[in-house]
């Protein structure tokens, strides 16, 4: 599974910067500092760059290493083009030849619509989008299409043997031009024939009958460690007869897959340890066979495998793209340990005790032996295939449940992506139209990353490990309220620290103010700007939504009294503005100690009330007024990013002697270089 800013939900949680149980948002050395994150923005995407934080100093091997699975990362592009539509390649390529050599004239509306396009069509690894799945539309006609192609140079173009520029054209312009060809990438409508109808590329020529029935005849009855079946491979009919094309060397993406091998070989040559030799050994094997049980194999080693300092996914892996959810797109990303959020969060749970003694819960709630999780923390050194560019902000690996099962899985949060989010976001005009004062703007600013990476790290850390039920509670007593109880508890556990000196003292934030900075956040959120996600005349339904929401009118309405926190009006537009920082923190501890109670006796009813009351309604003309200000911002809803360039510096006799990190402010530019560079598969088969 990947936590993906593909989910519209986890999109806004980064918009709004704030923090969930299965999305952290992990540190940044400095919110505010000059790097330029934003390098591209065109309709509904923007395209920013991440930083690569304590690269140089990892030692020579590590870089290497890194560098040779970047390469196997960038290798498999074309496979997941052509996973998404059989048409894409050869578009791709089309495009790419009319952005390198068209001659006519640049400057026209026309020209300007068609870069548009093929920025598009590179985001989306396809014709497709690559959130909604429906087919781009051009905002450029099909005579103009056709002036481009034969004002490109013909040497350029994909041609096929013997085919014309003009057979190209009328090959591809019903397929990029008709609405009705091809409309939907996936296509999951109830009464659908979901292969039939998905231009995507896992069937071709079978009925969704059929290719159900194919696999139920391979299905092996209890089976404790059942394959991910189908999970590699295209399904058609061969004279009559119903098959599948594995992926594999020799097979399927045969070309592609042979040169991802070759960088795997490299890499496990200068791998960090025997346990990573033998994991990339296995993939191997799996990649030479296609079998399907040593992935399995492979990911059982991969999975164990939770201590290196870099580490990679690289394979078929989610299962998103297909109607029928089993055939995996290929994806890569390359890693490395983030240290510093690392070293945070052992601070923390070296002093979980601390925490757990100094709660503000009834002491016969506490645990009396209390171990906290270590969350793992890393930051991105390379993008590849399904991940690229738009990437997810957490992943949690391998998906096979019996693996998950028996050996666990690896769950990690991208540091260096989720801050290019944040900081990027901090320039949108958001944090302006909604917080009360340029002071609060100011903090946030200074402050914000550092503090949310915090408030997390407490969240996860020690939070969700802290207190104990009574004797005899039925951990199942809450129910469907359960989960934004849950919630409340490990964020008011965050939040209650956030203002304590121990805090300071341990080094983890630097002042008062930067809690400060997380009061104004959380509360701003959770009575204000959370409401953009939801629809008018709409409540709150979302567990982390339902939770915020309570958290944050059950402090207003107890500090009413003594105005702790209050809205003001400005220009008839609405803020939150915190009075009482101390008084508010004994009020999240009031709370906290409430909600122990309630899971700790297992208190339904009560539950039930502080989430009915405080969690679910939506002020409906405070809604409209915050939806009003939202879509006046036009933020582009979804991201990408590109990827830094790592090159090797040789010696004289042809050794590497340092990996060198270049970053790239030119998205297109980047596109067409990997088109050059990294395409391995033939479009005219
Ligand atoms: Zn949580």
């Amino acid at each position: 599974m990947k936590m993906s800013p593909k989910l519209f939900i986890l999109l806004f949680m980064m918009i709004l910067n704030l923090n969930s149980c299965r999305n952290a948002t992990p540190p940044a050395p400095v919110a505010t500092d000059d790097f330029n994150y934003l390098v591209d923005q065109f309709e509904d995407m923007r395209v920013l760059k991440y930083k690569l934080p304590g690269f140089e100093s990892l030692s020579l091997k590590q870089k290497v290493y890194i560098y040779y699975l970047s390469q196997a990362a960038l290798s498999g592009r074309d496979i997941f083009w052509d996973q998404n539509f059989r048409y894409n390649l050869k578009i791709r390529k089309t495009l790419e030849a009319i952005l390198e050599s068209y001659s006519g004239y640049k400057e026209a509306t026309d020209y300007k619509a068609f870069v548009v396009y093929a920025k598009r069509v590179f985001f989306a690894n396809g014709i497709h989008h690559h959130y909604s799945s429906d087919k781009l539309k051009p905002g450029f006609g099909e005579s103009y299409f056709s002036t481009l192609v034969k004002g490109s140079a013909q040497d350029k173009l994909p041609l096929a043997k013997g085919e014309t520029a003009d057979q190209l054209i009328s090959l591809l312009s019903p397929v990029i031009f008709d609405e009705k060809l091809f409309p939907r990438k996936v296509e999951q409508r109830a009464g659908a024939d979901m292969v039939a109808e998905s231009a995507s590329n896992f069937y071709e020529g079978v009925t969704q009958k059929e290719v159900e029935s194919f696999y139920a005849g391979k299905i092996v009855a209890d089976d404790p460690r059942p394959v991910s079946l189908g999970l590699n491979s295209k399904v058609v009919k061969l004279n009559g007869k119903v098959t599948e094309e594995v992926y594999k060397s020799g097979g399927k993406y045969g070309e592609a897959i042979d040169v991802i091998v070759s960088w795997l070989e490299k890499a496990a040559g200068v791998a960090e340890n025997e346990t990573q030799k033998k994991e990339l050994a296995l993939l191997i094997e799996y990649y030479k066979s296609g079998d399907l049980r040593k992935w399995d194999e492979y990911n059982v080693v991969w999975a164990k495998n939770t201590n290196s300092m870099v580490d990679y996914i690289n394979g078929f892996i989610e299962n998103y793209e297909d109607p029928l959810g089993m055939k995996a797109t290929w994806e890569s990303i390359v890693d490395y340990t983030d240290l510093e959020a690392t070293k945070r969060t052992q601070v923390i749970t070296a002093n979980a005790q601390w925490f757990e003694d100094n709660s503000p819960i009834q002491p016969k709630y506490r645990k009396e032996k209390v171990t906290g999780v270590a969350a793992k923390v890393i930051n991105i050194a390379m993008l590849g295939g399904d991940s690229y560019p738009a990437s997810p902000l957490g992943i949690n690996l391998p998906n096979a449940d019996w693996i998950r099962k028996d050996v666990g899985s690896k769950s990690v949060t991208l540091a260096n992506i989720t801050n290019a989010y944040d900081v990027a976001s901090q320039g949108n005009g958001f944090l302006e139209e909604f917080a009360s004062d340029q002071q609060e703007v100011a903090r946030i600013k200074k402050y914000g990353s550092v503090s949310d990476a915090l408030h997390t790290d407490l969240h996860e850390c020690v939070g969700h490990a802290s207190g104990k039920l009574a004797d005899g509670t039925d951990p199942n007593a809450l129910k469907n309220y359960a989960s934004p109880l849950e919630e409340a508890r490990a964020d008011l556990f965050a939040l209650y620290f956030m203002m304590d000196k121990k805090i300071t003292e341990l080094g983890l934030l630097p002042d008062e103010e930067a809690g400060k900075a997380s009061y104004d956040a959380y509360l701003r959120n959770g009575l204000l700007t959370q409401m953009v996600r939801i629809k008018p005349g709409k409540e709150i339904e979302q567990a982390h939504m339902r939770c915020r929401s309570s958290i944050s009118h059950w402090v207003y309405e107890m500090g009413k009294n003594e105005n702790v926190v209050e809205f003001i009006k400005r220009d008839g537009k609405t803020y939150v503005k915190i009075n009482d920082y101390q008084k508010l923190k004994l009020l999240f501890g009031d709370l906290l100690k409430e909600i122990q109670r309630i899971k700790s006796e297992g208190d339904f009813e009560a539950g039930k009330k502080l989430i009915e009351d405080f969690g679910v309604k939506v002020d409906a003309s405070l809604h409209a007024e915050i939806l009003e200000r939202y879509g006046k911002l036009n933020l582009a809803p979804y991201t990408g990013f590109v990827n830094p360039v790592l090159m090797p510096v040789l010696d004289s006799n042809g050794a590497v002697t340092d990996i060198t990190l270049q970053y790239v402010n030119d998205y297109l530019g980047q596109m067409i270089s990997y088109g050059k560079n990294y395409s391995f598969l033939s479009v005219n088969n």
